[in-house]
């Protein structure tokens, strides 16, 4: 694709990257094919082809009309287009620019600024997310059945597990600390039965995923700086990996080393970050679990979470997993598309994002499968909301305490 990027903005590295992605796409339309977005829309615009072509014509004008940035707004980043696309092409990438690009260029309405920057006040903060799950706990008679079934289920749980020679981080994250802590619990226990320590670090914080998804960088850079201060110290002590039990986490911790590449005081620490941080299947898949075994039989449906299966490229090891230590997976049609969660799209694009989650739903249940597992917290708490079919991280069948 032949990209002429306006003179105002040829400057700008991250328009140079823009350009090379741009020029990378051959225009075939295969991506579309698995859009979520195209699927339910229909319009072209709202496919990734059509978002690419929008971008395009942003970096040769400069301008951003409202309708421009209403279409980047409803990708999901999901990110289902760069699996499919032959070519290679870094959409998501693109898409980040082209998202800031917009963000400058055509202003908000208020209740949309205000609604997006209050969610950045709140969401990325687990002690005030805290706050509000701790005053829904006490309304929680009172709350839709819904909303009862995203609240946290267990007390947290202080854990004084012995010391092993081997030691993993594992990053508290926001949401997740907040609404479910006792994934990371069990996470800490498994590990512990494998001979493994696992630390959590107060002073961590969100990963920036949400801040870089808003187009906010400086705020992203920030939480990722915060969390390299915070697990730097573990890391020179000898730990072998951060160990990630959110995907949207996970797939975010391994791009510091490219987000702040630029950054002369991080850079080489972030690249160390990212090449240690690793999923927790990816690194149960190195281990014995022999030990995990039962015979519950149980049916499970796995959803593996966009940032697991097209972010972070790792599919197909939690179902061997859960299989090897006796449950039953049930496949399911369309498992690579999106439950319509997608970070703050369930807030921000309330009617796509419920009718992803009605499909999703309808495929995972359709077997009558006794729990719903997957890998992240958002994806959790989304599918939670519409159905009672229980819903739990992978993890949490793996650890002989619980079911
Ligand atoms: S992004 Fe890839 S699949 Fe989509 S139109 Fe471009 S080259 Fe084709
Ligand atoms: S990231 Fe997902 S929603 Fe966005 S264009 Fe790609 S496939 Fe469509």
């Amino acid at each position: 694709m032949q990209t002429i990027i306006h003179k105002s903005l040829k400057k700008y590295p991250a328009i140079k990257q823009a350009d090379e992605i741009l020029r990378s796409c051959v225009h075939c339309g295969f991506c579309n094919a698995t859009c979520p977005t195209y699927q339910l829309l229909g319009d072209e615009l709202d496919g990734p082809r059509g978002r690419i072509y929008l971008i395009k014509q942003l970096v040769e004008t400069g301008i951003c009309t409202e309708q421009t940035r209403n279409h980047l707004d409803r990708c999901l980043t999901c990110r289902n287009c760069e699996t499919t696309c032959p070519s290679g092409v870094q959409y998501s990438r693109l898409l980040t620019i082209g998202r800031e690009l917009a963000e400058k260029n055509s202003p908000r309405k208020i209740f949309d600024t205000v609604l997006r920057r209050l969610l950045r006040l709140v969401i990325p903060y687990r002690q005030r997310i805290g706050v509000i799950v701790k005053i829904a706990l006490k309304l929680k008679p009172l709350l839709p059945a819904a909303t009862q079934r995203q609240l946290p289920e267990e007390p947290r749980v202080e854990l004084d597990l012995p010391k092993h020679q081997r030691l993993v981080i594992i990053p508290k994250g926001c949401a997740q600390d907040a609404f479910a802590a006792d994934i990371n619990t069990d996470c800490r226990v498994i590990l512990d039965k494998l001979g493994i320590s696992s630390v959590e670090i107060d002073a961590d914080t969100c990963c920036g995923a949400m801040s870089e998804h808003m187009s906010q960088t400086s705020e992203a850079e920030m939480f990722m700086k915060k969390n390299i201060d915070a697990w730097w110290q573990s890391i020179e002590s000898g730990a072998e990996a951060i160990v990630s039990t959110a995907s949207a986490c996970g797939v975010m911790i391994k791009d510091y080393g490219r987000l702040l590449e630029n950054d002369s005081a991080y850079a080489e620490k972030a690249s160390r970050v990212s090449k240690l941080c690793i999923d927790i299947s990816e690194f149960l898949a190195k281990e014995d679990l022999s030990l995990f075994e039962n015979s519950q039989s149980k049916k499970i449906s796995f959803h593996a979470p966009c940032t697991l299966q097209h972010g972070q490229k790792v599919t197909g090891k939690v179902e061997p997993l859960l299989e090897k230590i006796g449950y039953e997976l049930i496949d399911y049609n369309d498992a690579h598309l999106c439950c319509g969660s997608a970070g703050t799209y369930s807030i921000l694009q309330k009617d796509i994002s419920a009718k992803l989650l009605s499909n999703k739903l309808g495929n995972l249940l359709e077997s009558q499968p006794d729990i719903i597992a997957t890998a992240n917290i958002g994806c959790i708490l989304h599918m939670r909301s519409g159905t009672e079919t229980p819903i739990k991280h992978w993890l949490q069948l793996i650890n002989p305490s619980k079911d």
